[in-house]
């Protein structure tokens, strides 16, 4: 007889590892299906952000910025170190390291919260079965049933007919997380998210970075203030960001990669060592749904949910980037927990008026809520309030100031409606804001609400002040 759970989970990411945790504690037999093979060769939980995403990313980020720390900025606070160098080797077997020891440690959630992990390709049946396949395809399928089945398959890196990958020269973000010297001129398709911090990593190990981007507007999605402040500095810090450009096609020669690309003034072509193709993620869905499970999918590809993430098929539900939304990881994780709790009778929710949004480059820029434009398009008055870190002591004792914390507020009401910010480790005060706008905090509410001094946080502070037009430390 098949094994049978009450919850089966297809993906063992950040949306699907925290669904089977969170159904496991509240005491439904849980299992979950996840292939992933490791660099190692070895089956990992953990998904696309613990392996080849947020976690591998931010390990080199942060070693990036140290080593250009070291040369660029730590000689201002007298520092001075002889014979400075990178050992690429020894930078990327640490990025290693540290996701082994984060897949390894939901390994051990699951073993604690008796989830099992069933090693293989899942796809769902009709009837809420999931057939578990061995990845190398050796072995006999397996079948087992559930009473809930959750598709947490995430997604995959959008590949463009005008660069094909050759997985040397031409590389997804998985590939430029690998890299074994420092590219002397890397090429970036696409200017998101993605593109700027694997630029990031490699410019300050010394590659001169070229992005290239489709759109005429930088960062299209994010407040625009900020926007044009970090497309100056990250041009002030020597990357070149080509918008408008839309590259139409690529070669391969022995020691380079050709790059073709159009703009408004005509063709172009340049030359780089290493080319990153960085436009985007598609829903994967790859074999993941039979056709008699007879679940749609909408017009983009990702899995069709109501507002309780509940497919077309009773009992089946979908969370994180299959579903579509900001593809983040702890935007699938909230839908995780949300879904547990829905199947296990109680209410899930997520607030996707509070996500919060980072790009991780130094600069770093975090914001959550709605932007400047966004308010404008939606006709909403509202009222801003800035505050430039060159006027936060902390930011000048750090040698770090430079950039802004910017808030909206509804001009009647007062109620936060957006904060956005760009500067030092902004990824971190953003969540003071967060949790502003969970709890429909107004701009008096932190106007009124201690910081210490000095901390970066006063920034906030100052600048929930000045959306009264009172902060205390810059004219109003
Ligand atoms: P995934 O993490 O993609 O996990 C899906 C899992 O399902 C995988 O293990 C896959 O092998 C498995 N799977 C798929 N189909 C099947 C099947 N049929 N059978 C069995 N298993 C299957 N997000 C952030 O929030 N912060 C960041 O800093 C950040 N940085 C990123 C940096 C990079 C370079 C990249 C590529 C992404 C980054 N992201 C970041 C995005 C983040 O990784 C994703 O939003 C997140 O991983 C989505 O989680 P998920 O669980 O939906 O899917
Ligand atoms: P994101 O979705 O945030 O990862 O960003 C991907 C970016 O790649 C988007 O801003 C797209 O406009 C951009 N893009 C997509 N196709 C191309 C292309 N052929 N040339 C240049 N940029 C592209």
């Amino acid at each position: 007889m098949a094994k049978s759970f009450d919850v089966v989970i297809i993906g063992g990411g950040p949306a699907g590892y925290v669904a089977a945790i969170r159904a496991a504690q509240l005491g439904l037999k849980t299992a979950c299906v996840d292939k992933w093979i490791n660099k190692q060769g070895k089956p990992a939980l953990g998904g696309t952000c613990l392996n080849v995403g947020c976690i591998p990313s931010k390990a080199l980020l942060d070693s990036s910025e140290h080593y250009h720390r070291l040369i660029h900025d730590l000689p201002t606070h007298g520092i001075t170190a002889k014979d400075a160098g990178i050992d690429i080797k020894a930078m990327i077997k640490r990025k290693d390291d540290v996701v082994q020891k984060l897949t390894g440690g939901v390994e051990m959630l699951f073993k604690v919260n008796k989830i099992d992990w069933f090693k293989g390709h899942g796809r769902l049946l009709a009837n809420k079965q999931v057939e578990v396949s061995p990845v190398d395809g050796k072995g006999k399928p397996e079948v087992i049933q559930a009473s809930n089945v959750i598709l947490a398959s995430g997604s995959a890196p959008i590949e463009i007919d005008a660069a094909p990958q050759d997985g040397n020269r031409i590389v997804d973000s998985t590939g430029a997380l690998e890299f074994t010297e420092v590219p002397k001129r890397l090429g970036i398709i696409g200017g998101g998210v993605i593109g700027l911090e694997l630029g990031s990593v490699w410019r300050r190990l010394g590659a001169n970075v070229t992005i290239l981007e489709a759109q005429d507007s930088f960062l299209a999605h994010t407040d625009q203030q900020i926007a044009r402040e970090a497309l100056k500095q990250f041009t002030k810090q020597g990357m070149e960001i080509k918008l408008g450009a839309r590259v139409v096609a690529t070669k391969v020669n022995p020691k380079s990669v050709t790059v073709e690309y159009k703009d408004g003034a005509g063709d172009h072509k340049f030359q780089v060592d290493k080319l990153i193709v960085a436009v985007g993620r598609r829903p994967y869905t790859d074999n993941l749904i039979a056709p008699e499970a007879g679940v749609l999918l909408d017009e983009a590809g990702f899995v069709h949910v109501d507002k309780e993430w509940r497919a077309n098929q009773p009992g089946v539900y979908a969370i994180g980037d299959v579903i579509g939304g900001p593809m983040l990881a702890h935007k699938g994780s909230e839908e995780g927990v949300a879904v547990a709790e829905i199947i296990a009778g109680g209410h899930g929710h997520v607030n996707y008026n509070a996500i919060p949004l980072v790009i991780y480059t130094a600069p770093e820029i975090a914001w959550v809520g709605r932007t400047e434009e966004q308010l404008k398009t939606a006709g909403i008055a509202y009222k801003t309030g800035a505050f430039p870190f060159a006027a936060n002591g902390r930011a000048l004792a750090m040698n770090q100031g430079i950039g802004l914390v910017k808030i909206l507020a509804d001009a009647e009401t007062d109620r936060i409606l957006g904060v956005h910010m760009i500067g030092h480790m902004v990824s971190e005060l953003l969540q003071e804001a967060v949790v502003a706008i969970e709890f429909q905090a107004s701009a008096e509410d932190l106007a009124r609400t201690i910081h210490s001094h000095p901390s970066l946080a006063e920034a906030i502070h100052e600048a929930a002040l000045a959306v009264d037009k009172r902060a205390l430390h810059k004219s109003n």
